[in-house]
């Protein structure tokens, strides 16, 4: 058992209207802190209150990008409980991520304390609207004071929460995607698979041009051939086509998602075949032209499922399913969603209580 101390804040903040929330912009009143010192390991986990943290400009981070980062939630159950969806999960996913970044990982069983300590502290800001949930940012930052480069000797992890509102508050619109031809997002060999900050940082780029284009997303291609699908924004993605479902393969390159691995479960749970392999954007076009594409979407944390309602590549543009959210689609969304709030049965197990 990990016992982490608190320092409980002197006031408390007023809780933002949950309606109103802007992503990310809110949060809450305390943070967890751990330090790590190469001699010493990982040491001091305590919460404390959320404050600015103070670093030496010259701190690894900064200049070399020496960074890790997760992304999970807390939902409010319908008996008023707290509950968490596969949060070892995320701690593996971290710990995965920390070797690929010569990062001293955080032993799984010590993330999951940690996050479960610090959202029992915050519980009162886990909204109970519809929709609504408290976003938790775990990260961890290389802090040596030095700019010669080779990996840090001190780190700094940090858990972060902000409330966040119904993703979908006027219903599940299908988005219009493009395939990006130029920029990538990731190789193999490199950083894909990681939750890494540079990762986000080399998508930047191509996002803000999808966006001034009038697209919410980009879909990527492969870094070496440009040829297979990988993700669409930050999320994972999966296609129907001619009733089964496929899903780029984790060649690397691709995030490995947990609401991706979750609805790859749900699928084979209902008998529906799934394919993880790679994906050509021809085959998907020559599909949507032939009337196989039937339903595509992203999965993520943030959204659960977004369906894509429209996908342009160079000059060619196919609508999926009408511009409508598919059934499959629909069901992942509906199943997924039931679970983590708490109003649909968890028969793998996935959520834990507080
Ligand atoms: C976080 C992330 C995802 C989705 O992962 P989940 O565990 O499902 O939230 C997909 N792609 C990228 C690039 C990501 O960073």
């Amino acid at each position: 058992m990990y016992e982490f101390p608190i320092q409980r804040a002197a006031q408390l903040k007023e809780k933002p209207d949950p309606k109103t929330l802007i992503f990310g912009r809110t949060f809450t009143d305390h943070m967890f802190l751990m330090n790590y010192d190469a001699g010493r390991g990982w040491h001091d986990g305590r919460i404390v209150p959320y404050a600015p943290l103070e670093l030496a400009p010259s701190a690894m981070v900064f200049h070399y990008a020496q960074e890790v980062f997760e992304g999970l939630k807390a939902y409010r159950a319908p008996d008023g409980g707290v509950q968490l969806f596969r949060p070892a999960d995320n701690g593996q996913r971290l710990a995965d991520s920390c070797e690929r970044l010569c990062i001293p990982p955080v032993p799984v069983d010590e993330f999951v304390a940690a996050v479960e300590a610090l959202v029992r502290v915050e519980a009162d800001w886990v909204p109970s609207e519809p929709g609504t949930s408290l976003y938790i940012r775990p990260f961890i930052i290389a802090t040596d004071p030095s700019l010669g480069v080779h990996a840090s000797h001190s780190y700094l992890f940090c858990i972060i929460c902000c409330p966040v509102g119904a993703y979908y508050a006027e219903g599940i619109n299908p988005v219009r995607i493009y395939v990006e031809n130029e920029d990538v997002r990731a190789v193999r060999g490199g950083t894909g698979y990681t939750k890494c900050g540079g990762n986000y940082a080399a998508s930047i780029r191509a996002g803000e041009r999808a966006e001034a284009q009038g697209y919410a997303q980009v879909l990527w291609l492969d870094g070496v051939e440009r040829k297979y699908i990988e993700e669409v924004g930050s999320m994972n993605v999966m296609f129907k086509v001619d009733g089964k479902i496929i899903t780029p393969k984790l060649t690397g390159s691709v995030l490995p998602g947990i609401t991706r691995r979750s609805c790859i479960q749900l699928i084979r749970d209902w008998g529906l075949e799934v394919e993880e392999r790679l994906i050509t954007a021809q085959e998907l076009f020559d599909a949507a032209k032939s009337g196989k594409l039937e339903e595509a979407w992203g999965t993520g944390t943030a959204a659960v499922v977004s369906p894509v309602g429209e996908m342009t590549w160079n000059d060619q543009s196919v609508v999926i399913n009408g511009g409508r959210i598919g059934p499959v689609t629909q069901k992942l969304y509906d199943t997924l969603t039931g679970i983590q709030w708490g109003t649909h049965s968890d028969p793998h197990g996935w959520v834990v209580r507080l």
